[in-house]
């Protein structure tokens, strides 16, 4: 089938679950209300995906925070009690994070609970979203192993145990988000893909990431403006993910100022291209997603099209979030007759 469809990762979570329309949104209940409250939500997440037409559904990041302090509760060596601020993102924004102070291990499953429960309730394709190395160590202060890199590694370990555990819950596709493979695209080129490769190292599921221009808070759009009328960071870097083996990129294509043409330099790969912006309220028709997959199709082959979103969805309004999900699927849909 051509242009299956999918999402970022994440959706808004209920307001029983956890505060609406922000980041880092305190939970509304703990224990063993909370752990139930997860799983519900994660099951309608599931339900409205399949409903609007999502062919590679997610469990919407309903159990979860926020995408990276998601996986680091599980990790032991981090100091959570004594936290620094810091940059993030090349100091587009700061923010208190934790501190590395001792060797890194998983104290045992990340994401089970919630893989699982998905897994249970749908039979479409299930995709599963981590963060990708150097985007854990660009959003965590290090006081123990005095090197970026060697510490990037050190949670690549770390994330490829959990992928493989992901695999082996029945998800189809593992993807690593890698929001700083934008902003740092030297090092991204360099060792940010090899962390990643290590991050993807022996899964025989599909393997994807993630690049994007963030979630459609006012840092991200504030550093938008500075970016210039054309976004060309994916020149730099798109060359190196080509050529490892990680078989999918997802990255925004709706209003968008990247260059389309960027996606050519990404011979092998099938694109998971954004149709639907996250930073806009304003609900896509079907018509506009059929032409931005139109637009997209000049430089990539139809065949390797999956149609997504352009980032993740967790702050928005449920509606808005809703209306965008079935315009997605209407819209894939529409493709599919007219470029067949
Ligand atoms: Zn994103």
């Amino acid at each position: 089938m051509l242009f299956p469809t999918t999402i970022a990762g994440s959706l808004p979570k209920p307001e029983w679950l956890a505060e609406p329309n922000k980041l880092w949104a305190p939970w509304k209940s703990s224990g063993d209300e909370l752990l139930r409250a997860k799983r519900d939500a994660t099951l309608l997440a599931v339900k409205v995906q399949e409903d609007a037409g999502v062919d590679i559904v997610t469990e919407g990041e309903q159990a979860r925070q926020h995408f990276v302090h998601g996986f680091l509760e599980k990790v032991e060596g981090i100091d959570f009690a004594h936290k620094v601020e810091m940059g993030i993102r090349n100091d587009r924004y700061k923010a208190m994070v934790p501190q590395v102070v001792a060797p890194l291990r998983l104290k045992g499953r990340v994401h089970a609970f919630e893989a699982q429960a998905a897994r249970a309730h749908t039979r479409n394709k299930l995709k599963f979203t981590l963060p990708g190395p150097m985007t854990i160590i660009d959003t965590i202060s290090d006081s123990y192993y005095g090197d970026r890199v060697k510490m990037a590694f050190a949670f690549a370990e770390l994330l490829n145990q959990e992928a493989l555990a992901l695999q082996a819950d029945g998800v189809d596709v593992v993807q690593f988000d890698e929001p700083a493979f934008n902003v740092y695209m030297v090092e991204a080129a360099d060792w940010g893909i090899k962390a990643l490769e290590r991050a993807a190292q022996g899964l025989t599921c599909t393997t994807a990431v993630h690049i994007c221009y963030g979630y459609g808070i006012n840092a991200n759009t504030v550093w938008k403006e500075t970016l210039g009328v054309e976004w060309r960071q994916y020149e730099q870097i798109f060359p190196a993910i080509d050529a490892s083996p990680i078989q999918q990129v997802a990255i925004e294509c709706r209003n968008s100022r990247v260059p389309l043409e960027l996606l050519g330099l990404l011979k092998g790969k099938v694109v998971q291209a954004g149709v639907i912006d996250v930073a806009s309220d304003v609900v896509e028709t079907p018509e506009d997603v059929a032409a931005t997959i139109e637009a997209v199709m000049k430089f990539v082959p139809k065949a390797n099209i999956v149609a997504t979103t352009n980032c993740g969805m967790a702050p928005m309004h449920r509606d808005i979030a809703e209306a965008k999900l079935r315009a997605l699927g209407a819209g894939a849909k529409l493709a599919r007759k007219r470029f067949a």
